[in-house]
Order: structure tokens, then C-alpha cells, then sequence
């Protein structure tokens, strides 16, 4: 999704562009997530900042590509589970009100008119109007046809081959070099191994997560609505096993049940004691799905950095290298921002954004 972003951006800056990827599109962690565009989980600071410019980008493409990557502006609703919990939600919405994001106090009938089947009794929730939703793998593979780039799927980057002066030439792949001034890291959850091969350290780590799919169903989850503590379990930084319910329904009829965070390498071994805790906790929010078959489950490795940012721009270290990749749990949501930055930075125009929070040479090799 990232790379796809970029090639779209840094095409319609007029720039010649190729996309390199060893598998096919979305055969990474795009393919193994989901897709929503939030803002409601991001606190103030560059991550939401980014968030909200890439929330506007996705509804100008939406414009154009709308029902080909199943955009829906369908909303957030963020449930507190105790009135304790309920203060603490409507604190943190308060300060993202004071940075821009919508976000909409909602309790008693209110609250079950959003969502009909939620548990009875619970307190109040917070109502995100920003928060919308795409089809990962059909995002990706629109915006790589509209950009026109050229794509080399199958082929593997072994190396990334610098002049005496240390700048970039290109890439070399398994069928053979590419010539470019600039690369951009697009590599994802394998983004260190990329960034090696240029000689750069990006500590990239992969955190693993499963989605639990029901049977298709008649639209019974209106919005992306998941409980309070999803937010804490998002920016910690334990290894361990977090999972805090997430629920959505889609288009396709399936509803889709998250979400789960550990850091367990690249260990894709299902894991019963991970679904069992995701269906328990979104039967909790929806009591309707005790009653609902689960058909299938799948996980993905979020591409996780260690201050939970993502690396975007130029990497100082070696001249022409760019880094887009690191997105954690958000890179759907913040691919279009990534791409439009990306492209300014290519084109030296001064970016919307301050890079500064997302260098890719903010970690040192011995802190690690
Ligand atoms: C369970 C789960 C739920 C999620 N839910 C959401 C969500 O709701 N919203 C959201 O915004 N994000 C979500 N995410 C996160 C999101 O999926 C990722 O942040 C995003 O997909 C990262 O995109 P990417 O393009 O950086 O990485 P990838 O999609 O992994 O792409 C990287 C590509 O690099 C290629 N590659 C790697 N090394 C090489 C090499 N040497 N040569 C050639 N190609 C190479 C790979 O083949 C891969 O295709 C979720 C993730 C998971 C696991």
C-alpha cells in the first residue's frame, strides 16, 4: 500500500517510476490486515497530524476511485466499558478536538441509535465521523495502475548498489540492476533488511496481529466501533500478547474482528488462544455474535518501529535512499500522506508536514 501510494504521488510530480516487489500486490502485510483510516486512535502529535492530511488525500481519491477500492466514510465509535473509562475517552477526545479531529460525546439512546446491537447498559462512547474505511489489496492495486508506473512483481531486491561518493545508483534485483537516482524503501515490515542493503540501520520489527471473519451477515455493525483500551494497547510497547475487542462489519457481508498485537518474529502459526480472546472480547461489544459462526481467521506483521512512528523522507546517511515504511497498525490509513510527502521531498518541494518526528536515522544500532 505504501509503495503503491508513493508510485501515485511521485508519478503525478512528474517523475519516471518503477515499483519493485518479490511477490505479487499486496502480498505483504496489506494483505493481511484490514483496512480502516482512523484518526480517533491518535493522539495529538505527528502521527495524527499525519493521519488527518492522509484522511483528506483518501477522500480526494475516493472522488476518483471510490467504489473501486470500496471507500465508505462510515465513521468511528469508540466504547468506554466503566463510567472511569468513559472520563478517560472523553478526555483524550478533548485534546484530539484542540488538534482538528471530530469527535462527538454519545451516550444513552444516542449511542444505541449509532448501533442498535451493542451490549445494553454501557456508559457513553466517543462518535469519529473522520474515521472511514478501503479494501487494502484494491487500494493498492488502483493506485498502482493510475499511476502508471512500471511494476515488476516477482522480483527480489538483493542489493542496492551506491557510487564512490555513497549516493544511490538504482537497485539491483535477482533478474537483473535498475538505475535510478533515488529509492524509496517501501518494503514494509522487512524495511531493516531493505535498509541494509543500503548500509542504513532502520530497526523495523514485525508485530504480529490476527482478524477473526464471521459468516456474511446483514449489516448489523454500522461503524468501526471498538472498546477504549484499544488505544493504550496500540501504543505500547510490550512484546506480549494485548488484544482489546475491534469490531466492523463490511460491504461483502462478513464481519471482521480484531484485533491482537505481539511480538513474536515472523511466527505465522495460528494461535486459538489469540482468536478465542478476539471472539470473546467482541462478544462482549455485541453479544448478537455468540451466535454468529466465525469461518475463517488470517494475521499479518505490522511493520513496527520502536517510538511507534513510522520513517518518511530522506535518509541523510546515504544520498538519494528514501524510507516509507514502519507504518504499524496504520498503514492503510497514512499510505496517501506517506506518498504525497514522499513525492514533495523527491521533488524538493517544502513538505505540508515537518519530517523531522519521521527520520529514518533516529535510532542508533547500539540503543537497539
Ligand atoms: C491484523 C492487522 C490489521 C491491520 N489493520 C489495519 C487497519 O485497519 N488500518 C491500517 O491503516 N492499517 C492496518 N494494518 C497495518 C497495515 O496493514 C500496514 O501498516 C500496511 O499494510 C503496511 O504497508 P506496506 O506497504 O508498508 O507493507 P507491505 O504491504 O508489507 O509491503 C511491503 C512490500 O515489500 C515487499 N518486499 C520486501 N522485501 C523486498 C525485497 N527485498 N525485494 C522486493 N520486494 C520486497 C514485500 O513483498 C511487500 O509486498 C493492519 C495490520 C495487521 C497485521
Amino acid at each position: 500500500m505504501i509503495g503503491a501510494a508513493c508510485a501515485l504521488y511521485a508519478a503525478r510530480a512528474g517523475l519516471d517510476v518503477t515499483v519493485v516487489d518479490r511477490g505479487p500486490v499486496a502480498g505483504g502485510t496489506t494483505g493481511g490486515g484490514e483496512g480502516n483510516l482512523l484518526v480517533s486512535d491518535k493522539a495529538p502529535g505527528p502521527e495524527l497530524d499525519l493521519a488527518l492530511l492522509s484522511g483528506r488525500l483518501w477522500g480526494e481519491l475516493a472522488e476518483e476511485f471510490g467504489t473501486f477500492v470500496e471507500y465508505e466514510a462510515k465513521g468511528g465509535v469508540v466504547v468506554a466499558s466503566s463510567p472511569g473509562s468513559l472520563a478517560a475517552l472523553e478526555r483524550f477526545a478533548a485534546e484530539q478536538r484542540g488538534a482538528g479531529v471530530v469527535a462527538e460525546p454519545v451516550g444513552g439512546d444516542a449511542l444505541y441509535e449509532l448501533e442498535p446491537h451493542l451490549a445494553p447498559g454501557l456508559p457513553g462512547a466517543v462518535h469519529y465521523p473522520q474515521d472511514s474505511q478501503v479494501m487494502p489489496a484494491l487500494a493498492a492495486a488502483h493506485l498502482l495502475r493510475a499511476s502508471g508506473a512500471r511494476l515488476l512483481t516477482g522480483r527480489t531486491v538483493t542489493g542496492v548498489p551506491r557510487t564512490a561518493a555513497g549516493a544511490v545508483r538504482g537497485v539491483r534485483t535477482d533478474q537483473g540492476d535498475i538505475h535510478a537516482p533515488a529509492v524509496i524503501n517501501a518494503a514494509g515490515t522487512w524495511g531493516s533488511d531493505l535498509a541494509a542493503l543500503a548500509g542504513a540501520f532502520l530497526p523495523v520489527l514485525p508485530r504480529r496481529g490476527f482478524v477473526l471473519v464471521t459468516e456474511p451477515l446483514p449489516r448489523m455493525v454500522r461503524h468501526k466501533v471498538y472498546a477504549a483500551d484499544y488505544v493504550a494497547d496500540v501504543a505500547s510497547d510490550s512484546a506480549a500478547l494485548q488484544t482489546s475487542p475491534v469490531v466492523e462489519g463490511t460491504a461483502a457481508g462478513p464481519v471482521l474482528i480484531g484485533a491482537s498485537r505481539e511480538r513474536v518474529g515472523f511466527d505465522r502459526t495460528f494461535s486459538l488462544p489469540v482468536v478465542r480472546a478476539l471472539a470473546a472480547g467482541a462478544t462482549r461489544l455485541f453479544p448478537f455474535l455468540s451466535d454468529i459462526r466465525a469461518l475463517r481467521a488470517y494475521l499479518g506483521f505490522r511493520p513496527y518501529l520502536p517510538d511507534h512512528l513510522p520513517a518518511i523522507g530522506p535518509d541523510p546517511r546515504v544520498p538519494g535512499l528514501y524510507h516509507a515504511c514502519g507504518h504499524e497498525g496504520a498503514g492503510i490509513g497514512l499510505a496517501t500522506g506517506t506518498g504525497h510527502l514522499i513525492a514533495q521531498a523527491l521533488t524538493a518541494k517544502t513538505p505540508d508536514l515537518n519530517l523531522t518526528p519521521f527520520r529514518p536515522d533516529r535510532f542508533t544500532e547500539e540503543a537497539a
